[in-house]
């Protein structure tokens, strides 16, 4: 029997507990041996302040230690140059022989596919699942996933999972502006955020230093 793996793209900048329910609500209901969550190298371009690659990469890595199912890759991280999931999608074909793919995403985030790199390509090296998430309708996501389809063929389930209106924006704003963020991500991620003076008007130099040799 083939091994299912779970890839969950995504900037995490910070991770937070809607993408690990989100992660885990897949895992349950597709039976899933595992899954990666794999930190973008360049986010796209978003405003306000942002964490290093470095720190993105630590604290995805945090984040999962609890659990054995979950783990991170910096594939996209250490690459230098624009990471397309097209790419990354065939290197973990590689490393990953006899095995199936579910992509996880948001339901924000699935109706971009169109705009991604070759999304024809993309569709045929992996299942979509996309967890709902606050923000846009199941109707509207459900008329744009048929759209999708259509255009580039592939498959695109829609899962409902307990929905959580968080946000690595709303948590970046909630450090820039000194309130408490506390239950939206796991403890010692918020720790490490306030240990390094992450998403904070003025930054602390020896973080900038020390990112300098990693990544
Ligand atoms: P930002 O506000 O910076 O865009 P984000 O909270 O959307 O951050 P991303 O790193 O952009 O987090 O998301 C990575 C993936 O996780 C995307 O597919 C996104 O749709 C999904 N995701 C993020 N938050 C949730 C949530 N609360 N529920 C379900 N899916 C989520
Ligand atoms: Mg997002």
């Amino acid at each position: 029997m083939k091994r299912k793996v779970g890839i969950m793209g995504g900037s995490f900048d910070p991770i937070h507990i809607g993408h690990l329910v989100a992660a885990n609500e897949v895992l349950n209901i597709y039976e899933l041996d595992e899954i990666i969550f794999v930190p973008t190298g360049h986010p796209p371009h978003k405003e306000g302040l942002r964490a290093d690659s470095y720190h993105r990469l630590m604290m995805a890595n945090m984040a999962v230690l609890s659990n054995e199912k979950f783990s991170v890759s910096d594939i996209e991280v250490k690459n230098p140059g624009k990471s397309y999931t097209l790419n990354t999608m065939r290197e973990f074909h590689k490393l990953y022989k006899n095995t199936e793919f579910y992509f996880i995403t948001g339901t924000d985030a699935v109706i971009d596919l169109p705009n991604w790199h070759e999304p024809e390509k993309v569709l045929k090296l992996c299942r979509f699942i996309a967890a709902s998430r606050p923000g846009i309708s199941i109707e509207e996501v459900s008329e744009k996933i048929n759209e999708i389809k259509k255009m580039f063929g592939g498959n695109i389930d829609i899962l409902q999972i307990p929905m959580l209106q968080i946000s690595s924006t709303d948590i970046r704003e909630r450090f820039r502006t000194g309130t408490s963020a506390k239950y939206l991500l796991p403890e010692c991620v918020e720790q490490y955020i306030i240990k390094n003076g992450l998403y904070r008007e003025e930054k602390c130099p020896r973080n900038e230093d020390r990112c300098e040799y990693a990544y």
